[in-house]
């Protein structure tokens, strides 16, 4: 079993990943909670590297095959042996991120995406998508918030930019129900946190 969260900035994927861990530990299933970019040693490396400095410091083309090799390390060497070992991975951003970033957000044309995806991780998908769907301004008034400032290296583009995003994942949702469920993160905590759960039940028949 394989869930991904997605969305945008301050939709509230890491709190929700780490309640849905919980959720699915109180019936006694073991689930590793991981995020992109990042979750193995070198894919950490190459976060430390594509969040650091600018934004736009490369092209998107160069920033989605950075994400894709940082991918593709975390693919091979933590998702797929956990999921071998019949624990279940929830994963904080996943494929679709590149798409809604690289692709609507600066650009770059999905059929580029969907080719370097093909290569990093081959037909690799996670069974179910939670996108965390919420108003751009209210995402990046949370964002702001928490960090003081908006942590991500669109800080410096308007908001068209994080629109473009969040109508990408729309897009793909569309495009993917039997994947993807769009939840509303304009709710509290624990009403997300209910239909979240309930989208898995649903899912996985618990
Ligand atoms: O998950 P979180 O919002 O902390 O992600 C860290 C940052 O990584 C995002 O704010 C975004 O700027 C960036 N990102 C990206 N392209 C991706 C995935 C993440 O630009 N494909």
């Amino acid at each position: 079993r394989f869930i991904t969260f997605e969305g945008g900035e301050g939709t509230g994927k890491s709190t929700q990943a780490k309640r849905l861990q919980a959720a699915l530990a109180e019936r006694k299933i073991s689930a590793l909670v991981t995020r992109e970019p990042g979750g193995s040693p070198g894919a950490e490396e190459i976060r430390a590297l594509v969040l650091r400095g600018e934004p736009a410091r490369w092209s998107p083309l160069t920033e989605a095959l950075l994400f894709y090799a940082a991918r593709a390390d975390h693919t091979e060497r933590t998702i797929k042996p956990a999921l071998a070992e019949g624990k279940w991975v929830i994963c904080d951003r996943f494929s679709d991120s590149s798409y809604a970033y690289q692709g609507g957000g600066r650009g770059l044309a999905r059929e580029t995406v969907r080719r370097i995806e093909a290569i990093a991780i081959d037909d690799f998908k996670p069974d179910l998508t939670l996108i965390l769907d919420l108003p751009v301004e209210i995402g990046l008034k949370r964002s702001l918030e928490r960090h003081g400032n908006v942590e991500t290296r669109f800080e410096e583009m308007d908001l068209d930019v994080h629109a473009r995003m969040r109508k990408t994942y729309l897009d793909i949702a569309k495009r993917n129900p039997s994947r993807c469920v769009v939840i509303d993160a304009n709710q509290d905590i624990d009403a997300v946190e209910k239909a979240v759960f309930s989208a898995v039940k649903k899912r996985y028949r618990l």
